[in-house]
């Protein structure tokens, strides 16, 4: 395939509706593969930069990076896919390749910058644009392999969701003997709850409400409450020895931190579009950590969904054709979704 238009779903201008257009995908390069892609996932961060929200946003926008497809062709150097191969694509589509974060695997860390798979200039200073589209071109070494133990839908929103929340679990040690809360039941919180469960941590959820309680029950967790009764933060104090965070709006850190052991750490991964406060009184006593974490690298990545086929992970889906990624939008932002939207790529 030489350079040509592909069908897409686009955001022409910040905040406006997504509509149906063709994108140009490159030509096939030596060490490229062409997916076709089956499923994308509907993650928040596509949201808030379809808004505007972290500023800088390129438009026309074309958001996704929950993609998993099929590779329908390859270039002639390339070594880690065959045709027909199930692969996926999440957050990034290249890198530098030569700092000291890229050669030990974190190329989320890039010292020159990642590059996005949408909202991004690439390389040749050309836009990249995501997974709302029927294909997509990629380096072999930015795509990853979905195990046959994981259905092509579910696994969609491992390659965002999955990893973010795979990620801090294993750096900060979750597993039999550990306390996790992870704070908001969306589409990261859900799967945060599926894989820390599946780590051997005893899991509570905190959840604005106790109008999902059941489910959190049922994806593994072990207790749950609502952080609309100020008795949570009281019963809580001093429990957890890791929480995580997934809250898209600004979290009150504060009354958290508090609910930490000693040394214990509450890290984000939420991406609020405003500045959040911080009473450095909350980890100057018990010693605690206050820390972020971004996706994972191209090869953590890859072990997350080796773990999650291993353990049947998937994403809690509700698979929707592309005419409904607006209204998607809207209930995403209401808290209306249980637990991720994916769009069925052949609607585009
Ligand atoms: P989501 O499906 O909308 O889930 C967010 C959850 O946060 C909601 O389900 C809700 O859970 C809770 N919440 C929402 N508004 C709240 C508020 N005002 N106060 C308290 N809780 C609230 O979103 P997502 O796709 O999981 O993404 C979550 C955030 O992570 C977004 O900001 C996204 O940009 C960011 N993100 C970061 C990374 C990273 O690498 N760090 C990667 C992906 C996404 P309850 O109903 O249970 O309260
Ligand atoms: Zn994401
Ligand atoms: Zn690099």
């Amino acid at each position: 395939m030489s350079v040509t238009q592909v069908a897409a779903y686009a955001a022409p201008a910040p905040k406006a509706p997504l509509e149906r257009t063709t994108v140009p995908r490159r030509a096939v390069g030596e060490h490229d593969v062409l997916i076709g892609i089956k499923y994308a996932g509907i993650c928040h961060s596509d949201i808030h930069q379809v808004r505007d929200g972290w500023g800088e946003g390129i438009y026309p926008m074309v958001p996704g990076h929950e993609i998993a497809g099929l590779v329908t062709e390859v270039g002639a150097g390339v070594t880690r896919f065959a045709v027909g191969d199930r692969v996926g694509v999440g957050c990034f589509v290249d890198s530098c390749r030569e700092c000291a974060y890229c050669l030990r695997g974190q190329e989320q860390h890039c010292v020159k910058g990642m590059t996005g798979t949408y909202n991004a200039l690439d390389k040749n200073g050309e836009p990249t644009y995501g997974g709302y589209s029927t294909h997509l071109v990629v380096d072999e070494n930015y795509a990853v392999r979905i195990p046959d133990g994981l259905a092509l839908d579910v696994a969609a929103p491992l390659l965002c969701a999955g990893i973010t929340l795979y990620s801090p679990l294993r750096h900060w040690g979750a597993g039999p003997g550990t306390k996790v809360a992870i704070v908001g039941l969306g589409g990261l919180g859900h799967i945060g709850v599926k894989i820390a469960h599946a780590l051997g941590a005893e899991v509570t959820v905190l959840s604005q409400t106790l109008r999902k309680k059941e489910d959190a029950l049922r994806l593994g967790a072990s207790h749950f409450h609502a952080t609309s009764d100020e008795a949570t933060f009281d019963e809580l104090a001093g429990s957890f020895d890791l929480i995580l965070s997934t809250v898209s709006a600004p979290l009150g850190l504060d009354a958290y931190l508090a609910l930490l052991k000693v040394d214990g750490a509450l890290v984000n991964v939420g991406a609020p579009e405003e500045p959040v406060a911080l009473n450095l009184f909350s980890v100057i006593g018990g010693r605690k950590t206050l820390a972020g974490s971004m996706i994972g690298g191209i090869a953590e990545t890859q072990e997350m969904l080796d773990f999650c086929a291993e353990h049947r992970l998937g994403s809690e889906i509700e698979l929707i054709g592309a005419d409904r990624i607006n209204e998607a939008y809207e209930r995403v932002r209401a808290g209306d979704v249980r637990y991720r939207f994916v769009i069925d790529a052949s609607t585009i």
